[in-house]
């Protein structure tokens, strides 16, 4: 079926042709009608889905030809993914006269309360703490709201964003459709959308315990002072397209980024600690091939849209199985294939098997034929520790650059050293919640 025959006006059709869209995903082709019927809906739709068209072509379609007003609010946990949402937004409405907006924290407020009271946007995409910023300066009126989107409602909610949506909630009309996408259904959120959504229609088309099919899933034991120089032997051993590598802490996210530069890799950390320009930067990087190797928390992965990341490594076991399932979703979009590494310490056996429940599977474990499981020292771990002036005058040559694969990169013949390399697991600012009693919508 066409996005023609789904009811979107040609001037939206036009836009997705422009786009590159032939035909709906699956989840487009359920949302798209009930949205444009007026239903709220509650959607569980797997990262990848297609699932922001799904909301953003109905709601724009219910948008044109009225005068210009506030009238639809999408809230979304990251300003990466507001930021997504935003491009999308705009290029599937570049043929109307509709007005897009974003708004979000981490950057000056005075250009986004101009955008908001002299050009005026039909459409915003916020996140809930700047929206609220917005609103007690009396930038953004809600009167106007005739449509509300919660997308990747949960990942809000674990954030701790569930008082900020009940008191944007209370200040829509009552009388507005509402859609909310969440992966899981943890009981914060059960609050949210009882007083949110009136007699929803629910859309379950890909639960998250299922990874997309093209995923190659596998996981490495290995003693945690070791990960680094397991992680330097696969990315030296075989050509790997893009990858994201996940860490629980920030400050592990930077500790590796580092030591993979150190070690000849092209890498880059993304993290809430980073400035927005910076994660945009590394972003972009990332896509245009400059960066192999992009070093992400769980919050900043969330609005990554690249889609031909080729590699996924858990470089930590995350702590619960929907972090996952969301992770390894980086790769393996829109039925592309890619392959998802579990760096496994003795100690986070308890977390993998828990993942594994999860999943209903027994993944393979897998072992690199001459990779030294015994060593009691990580052999680059005297590089990573070379005082801070050593460091920045500059070590790894190939910075910025693709790594010399061929001759498996500096950190291969470093000297041993009685320290160990092993990452920190302290916790540095918000993370979410381990998702232990949620239950699964
Ligand atoms: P999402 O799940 O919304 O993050 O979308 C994942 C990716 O799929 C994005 O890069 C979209 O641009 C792309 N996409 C969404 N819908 C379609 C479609 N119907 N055909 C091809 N690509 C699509």
């Amino acid at each position: 079926m066409s996005f023609q025959a789904l009811g979107l006006p040609p001037l939206l059709v036009k836009g997705v042709r422009a786009v590159g869209y032939t035909d709906p995903t699956p989840i487009q082709l359920r949302a798209i009608p009930l949205i444009l019927d007026g239903h709220d809906v509650v959607g569980a739709a797997q990262t990848g889905s297609g699932k922001t068209a799904a909301f953003v072509l109905p709601i724009l379609a219910g948008l044109l030809d009225r005068p210009r007003a506030l009238r639809a609010l999408i809230l979304v946990p990251t300003r990466e993914l507001a930021a997504q949402v935003e491009t999308n937004a705009r290029d599937y409405a570049r043929f109307t006269k509709l007005n897009v907006g974003v708004v979000f924290g981490g950057v000056a407020i005075g250009p986004q309360e101009r955008m908001l009271r002299v050009e005026g946007v039909d459409l915003l995409v916020a996140t809930p703490g700047r929206l609220l910023d917005l609103h007690g300066r009396q930038s953004v009126a809600f009167e106007d709201i005739e449509c509300l989107v919660l997308d990747e409602a949960d990942r809000m909610v674990d954030m701790g964003f569930a008082p900020d949506l009940m008191r944007i909630l209370r200040m829509l009309p009552d009388e507005r459709q509402t859609l909310m996408f969440s992966a899981t259904m943890p009981p914060a959120l059960n609050k949210v959308a009882d007083y949110a959504l009136v007699d929803p229609v629910r859309i379950d088309l890909a639960p998250p315990s299922r990874p997309a099919a093209g995923i190659t899933q596998a996981v490495y034991p290995v003693p945690r002072h070791l990960k680094t120089d397991l992680l330097h032997r696969i990315l030296s051993g075989g050509p790997i397209g893009s990858m994201i590598c996940f860490t629980r802490t920030k400050h592990g996210a930077d500790r590796l980024g580092r030591q993979l530069l150190k070690r000849g890799h092209a890498a880059a950390a993304l993290h809430g600690n980073r400035t927005q320009s910076q994660r945009e930067k590394a972003l972009r990087d990332l896509k245009r091939g400059r960066v192999t190797v992009l070093v992400a928390t769980d919050i900043a992965s969330r609005g990554i849209d690249v889609d031909d990341i080729t590699h996924v490594v858990n470089f930590d076991v995350p702590h619960s199985p929907e972090d996952y399932v969301h992770r390894i979703g980086r790769t393996g979009r829109m039925n592309a294939t890619g392959d998802a590494f579990t760096f496994m310490a003795p100690e986070e056996k308890k977390d993998m098997a828990a993942i594994e429940r999860f999943l209903g599977v027994a993944l393979p474990r897998v072992q690199l034929p001459d990779f030294d499981y015994t060593r009691r020292t990580d052999p680059g771990a005297a590089e990573d520790r070379e005082p801070r002036r050593e460091r920045e005058r500059g070590h790894g040559g190939s910075r910025g650059h693709s790594s010399d694969r061929s001759s498996g990169g500096p950190g291969g013949s470093g000297r041993p050293s009685l320290a160990p390399g092993a990452a920190s697991p302290v916790e540095h600012g918000r993370r979410p919640k381990p998702g232990r009693g949620r239950k699964r919508m």
